[in-house]
């Protein structure tokens, strides 16, 4: 299929994984987006997050995509959908490489856990140089052993190259970025040869996405990859992170809490009116 044409003006964009049917937090998160760019006359695009082919499923990706049409939304065609672009990211992973800021780091995530936090059970530290962590002759036999191993970031010689970076939030204005709270991330992990950070922004530059509309929950995210992005040499879209629907407890829905699930709330016969007007943040869902 040829690649959609790229619009112009404002694009926005909703990008499910497709690991469980989407609920109320995620017809607001939809909404959102689609009326950011409704607003502004530009376009709002739909992506498919699907690179951890393990957990995503193409019967809950067509489900997906049958309750945000039935809630009333539209969008070009054809969707990107990531599980089919894993040459798009092994070619920023390549220019990566070549600029010396990838590393192998072989260690599973139980061995780094063990190595990198207190005794006492404080917080995980950012990792960095993990490659380090390994004798030089433990690092060669995982080598010759074909072990799996993660890419990570080597954050300090990054940063240097991408020098001080800001980004705009239209919610929290402006922001100075900080990766280097977040340690040598992981650009490709052990089983899957991307990471969310690589393909999301490598996916939003790629499809013209100027406004990047999502929940607080990734508001951190936007450090990592707004290095990304001037790493890579892509532009740097304007953010707008949007308040979280919450359960009785407080905590922000997840793809479990059934009793928010779009799916559910149409069976019970509610209509798509109904629906988006209960679809608020800040509200708390029973
Ligand atoms: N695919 C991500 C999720 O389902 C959202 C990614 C994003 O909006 O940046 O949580």
């Amino acid at each position: 299929m040829p690649p959609a044409a790229k619009p112009s003006g404002t694009v926005t964009r909703f990008a499910p994984s497709p690991t469980g049917d989407l609920h109320l937090g995620h017809a607001y998160s939809a909404l959102f987006a689609a009326e950011a760019a409704a607003r502004e006359g530009g376009t709002f695009l739909l992506r498919v997050e699907d690179i951890d082919v393990t957990r995503c499923r193409p019967e809950i990706e067509a489900r997906n995509l049958e309750d945000l049409r039935w809630l009333g939304l539209d969008w070009p065609e054809p969707v990107r959908r990531q599980s089919e672009h894993f040459a798009d990211y092994q070619t920023a992973l390549d220019r990566l490489e070549e600029m010396g800021l990838l590393y192998r780091c072989y260690l599973s995530r139980r061995e780094l856990n063990e190595t990198l936090s207190a005794p006492h059970g404080a917080p995980e530290a950012a990792p960095t140089d993990t490659d380090l962590l390994l004798s030089d002759e433990e690092r060669a036999q995982r080598e010759e052993e074909g072990a799996p191993f993660a890419l990570r970031l080597r954050m300090a010689r990054a940063m240097e190259r991408a020098g001080p970076l800001h980004w705009h939030d239209r919610g929290k204005g402006e922001q100075t970025a900080r990766p280097d709270l977040f340690g040598d991330v992981v650009l490709a992990r052990r089983d899957i040869p991307t990471s969310y950070h690589l393909s999301v922004t490598l996916d939003d530059a790629l499809q013209g996405v100027t406004l990047v509309t999502r929940g607080e929950d990734l508001f951190e995210a936007t450090h990592i990859h707004r290095l990304l992005q001037a790493l890579l040499g892509l532009p740097a879209p304007d953010y707008h992170h949007h308040g979280l629907l919450r359960d009785m407890t407080g905590k922000r829905l997840a793809k479990r809490h059934q009793s928010a699930a779009i799916r559910d709330l149409r069976a019970e016969g509610l209509t798509p009116e109904e629906v988006r007007r209960m679809a608020v943040p800040d509200r708390f869902v029973e």
